[in-house]
């Protein structure tokens, strides 16, 4: 079975050397273990700050061993009678052909595909809806502001948002491609393709009466610009800043309108909210039946291109979720 292992820890944006491919053996399963048979395997942001010696929020990926993200896959041989052979895994043993599991969540794939666990169904979907519900605590009637909207969180927040009775929802993303998406596939009121610069007077325009909820998934030039538009007790869920993964040192941002609009500004992370994902799978499946949550995939095809699927999600190649199919 091959895997990639992390080699070296990056400084700003990670390069192709800073990984390598190694071949082990899978051993067979022990009591309560089984083998999965990886189908698709995730790649997500967080992972580039997994791989600084000190991440801030959880452990260092360590150096020459398998890095690890969520997956899902068949099992293909069991020592446990709650998963036999044929059932569909959700697992955090990602980035390898095999794995031999001894936690993970069973998934049905008759309610949606199995990739969707990863993407709309999964941790970005959950932390939209957390973003959304328990930080930012959208109410009906609210002008919501979601930046890299056309990517798998900014896509499901812009769609949770409307569900949960948003007057009128603007994005951003990068290129004209993905803004249209914006609008005709995820049903925001008002794309900003962001690439073409201006924002914070296009922003302006889309939201001519402030913007009372920013879900930001981008920081920087982003956070300064819908800080700007935010109107008096706005509230800001902090939820990542991508236009800073590839920079080194990461450059501060001036926070001061948030103390002069009285703005609530919370990070969050979506691991001290695992307890609400069964709420989350419950509320999104419907959604998903009833097609007001759509989503979208960009799917790399096998494990010799994972770390090209990594880089380029950090560089907005991805339209939605970005996965590694390896069957
Ligand atoms: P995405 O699918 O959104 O992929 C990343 C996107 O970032 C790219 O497609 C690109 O879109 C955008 N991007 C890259 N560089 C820039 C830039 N300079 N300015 C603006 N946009 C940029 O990834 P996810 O949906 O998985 O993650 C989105 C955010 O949510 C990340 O910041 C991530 O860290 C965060 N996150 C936080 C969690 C938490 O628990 N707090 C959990 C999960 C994700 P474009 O082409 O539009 O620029």
């Amino acid at each position: 079975s091959r895997e990639i292992r992390l080699v070296a820890r990056p400084r700003g944006e990670p390069c192709p050397a800073d990984f390598a491919m190694a071949e082990t053996d899978v051993s067979a399963p022990g009591p309560g273990e089984c083998v999965v048979r990886n189908d698709w395997i995730s790649v997500d942001p967080y992972m580039r700050f997994r791989m600084d010696e000190d991440p801030g929020f959880a452990s260092p990926y360590p150096l020459g061993e398998a890095l690890t993200g969520a997956a899902v896959g068949e099992v293909v041989a069991s020592a446990d009678p709650d998963r036999p052979v044929g059932t569909t895994l959700l697992h955090s043993f990602g980035w390898r052909e095999y794995a031999v599991v001894r936690e993970g969540r069973v998934v049905d794939t008759s309610a949606a595909s199995a990739q969707a666990y990863l993407g709309v169904l999964g941790l970005p979907g959950l932390a939209a809806y957390v973003g959304l519900t328990e930080i930012a605590r959208v109410r009906p009637g609210d002008v919501v502001f979601v930046s890299a909207a056309a990517g798998a969180v900014g896509s499901a927040a812009g769609q949770i948002a409307r569900r949960l009775g948003a007057a009128r929802v603007i994005g951003s993303a990068g290129g004209p491609a993905k803004s249209a998406r914006l609008t005709d596939l995820f049903g925001f009121d008002a794309a900003i393709d962001y690439r073409e610069g201006d924002l914070d007077r296009r922003l302006a325009a889309a939201a001519p009466d402030g913007v009372d909820v920013y879900f930001d998934n981008v920081g920087g030039s982003h956070l300064r610009a819908a800080l700007d538009v935010m109107r008096d007790h706005g509230r800001i869920a902090l939820c990542g800043a991508v236009s800073r993964y590839r920079e080194y040192p990461a450059p501060g941002t001036d926070l001061w309108p948030a103390i002069a609009r009285r703005l609530t500004l919370r990070g969050f992370l979506v691991l001290d909210h695992y307890h609400l994902l069964d709420e989350y799978e419950a509320r999104a499946a419907a959604w998903v039946h009833e097609g007001t949550l759509r989503s979208e995939e960009t799917v790399v095809h096998g494990i010799d291109n994972a770390v090209g699927a990594f880089l380029g999600l950090l560089r907005g190649a991805n339209t939605g979720k970005m996965l590694v199919r390896l069957t």
